[in-house]
């Protein structure tokens, strides 16, 4: 069944994915990469690699809190709402 736009009832409407969200979601930095991250660093440059462990844990919480407040809102949204495009008005909705 297609989607009909409630602006103008034309049955041109495209399914409007957002992809911009979809490269930030996979360009998220895991964890535990930070984490391996950081202990290479120190192991590199012959610092105790708990130091590194402890750097990297707090990296990744601090990046985990700005990702939830970032990213999740318009994930959920999108996950919940598929939203669509008229291509005759140019009017965005969902359903
Ligand atoms: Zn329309």
């Amino acid at each position: 069944m297609k989607p009909i736009c409630p602006n103008c009832h034309s049955s041109h409407v495209i399914e409007n994915i957002d992809t911009s969200m979809q490269s930030i979601s996979e360009h998220v930095l895991s964890p535990k990469l930070l984490v391996s991250l950081s202990v290479g660093v120190c192991k590199y440059y012959k610092i105790n690699p708990m130091i590194g462990m402890v750097a990297g844990s707090a990296l990744a919480t601090v990046i985990n809190l700005a990702q939830q407040r970032l990213i999740q809102p318009p994930l959920i949204k999108a996950a919940v709402l598929p939203r669509y495009l008229c291509s005759t008005c140019q009017h965005s909705f969902s359903l």
